[in-house]
């Protein structure tokens, strides 16, 4: 693997161009984008994008979703009417994803055989930089073994995946921590698939209407929420600050906690954050501490639902279960 530190404002023109040849070539690339790092592959290259699912071993039915570099390209792989124009044009670039109905020729790699497909162009210079010199969308999920909590840094990209990329950007830490917001705008309504960097709030008062809840159909229309996934090695147990004790069962000796009200007890390590945003960035990257740091069981506390907070409480529970 190729391993390259990069200025996240200004990469070197000389390594954009080595990692998009990897892309073009059909290989991997790890790369910083402003949720989490992501494993790109050209998105348009079928046996490229199947290595993605043999390295992060992911389910083949999750599908993938398409990265940009320019808002024009979305018309290239789905149709785009007034609605979806206009979320463009507010919200990218950004963390925010639309799932709509996609063109033929989107291979079945990056659907899953579904008739929509999934796009978003990332908020990062260097992220841009790559897509951009790539000539082709690519297709990236968060770069870690599928399952894992996703990766907020380059550190945590190679102890997952070093020995099957080709090459790593490594930019720094992200700033948003959590994996995009995906909505369906396929239907009349505004679904949301799954909360994410783009507040929940914002898109509301966007559309002018709540957005739609897919319940049980979630399943059927986003795959990869179904999956347990962002879980650490450890068992993860959620504490409500003035609702619950810490349960019995958890020794907090050998413990670590996570959150922003301190708690009483005594923990083997304490992360405390000064807001939701804090805590969203940063709590992956405890889980993978409190692993290396061989304690035995991760206390979370349980976030107000406002902004970023409804994207943790998901990430939260998905983990714990
Ligand atoms: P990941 O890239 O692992 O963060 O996950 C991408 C998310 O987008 C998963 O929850 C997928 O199920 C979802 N997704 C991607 N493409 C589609 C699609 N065509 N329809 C619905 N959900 C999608
Ligand atoms: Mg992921």
């Amino acid at each position: 693997m190729f391993y390259f530190k990069i200025d996240r404002w200004n990469p070197d023109p000389n390594i954009i161009a080595r990692a998009a040849s990897i892309l073009r070539d059909g290989g991997l690339a790890a790369f910083p984008t402003e949720t989490v790092y992501g494993l790109g592959a050209n998105g348009l290259n079928p046996d490229a994008v199947k290595k993605i699912f043999r390295a992060k071993g992911r389910p083949v039915d999750n599908p993938l979703i398409l990265h940009l570099s320019e808002p024009g390209q979305a018309r290239s792989l789905a149709e785009i009417d007034d609605r979806a124009a206009e979320t463009i044009k507010a919200f990218w670039p950004g963390p925010l994803t639309l799932v709509l109905p996609a063109l033929p020729h989107v291979p079945r790699e990056v659907t899953a055989g579904l008739s929509t497909v999934a796009l978003r162009m990332p908020d990062h210079p260097a992220a841009l930089a790559l897509i951009d010199a790539a000539q082709c969308p690519v297709a990236a999920p968060s770069a870690n073994r599928s399952g894992r909590p996703s990766p907020t840094d380059a550190e945590a990209v190679a102890a997952d995946l070093g020995d099957r990329i080709d090459i790593l950007l490594d930019a720094g830490s992200v700033d948003v921590g959590l994996e995009s917001t995906v909505i369906d705008l396929t239907g009349r309504g505004v679904l949301l698939l799954r909360p994410g960097g783009a507040p929940a709030e914002k898109l509301e008062k966007f559309f002018g209407e709540p957005l739609e809840s897919p319940g049980d159909d979630a399943r059927k229309r986003s795959p990869g929420t179904r999956y347990r996934h962002y879980a650490p090695a450890l068992p993860v147990s959620i504490w409500r600050p003035g609702e619950e004790e810490i349960p019995r069962s958890i020794d907090p000796s050998t413990s670590g906690f996570m959150g922003m009200t301190p708690p009483s007890a005594h923990f083997a390590r304490t992360v405390l954050f000064d807001s939701e945003s804090s805590y969203a960035r940063g709590m992956f990257a405890g889980f993978r501490h409190f692993e290396a740091e061989g304690l035995r069981h991760i206390v979370v506390e349980w976030p107000r639902s406002q902004g970023i907070g409804l994207a943790l409480q998901d990430r939260i529970w998905r983990a714990s279960n």
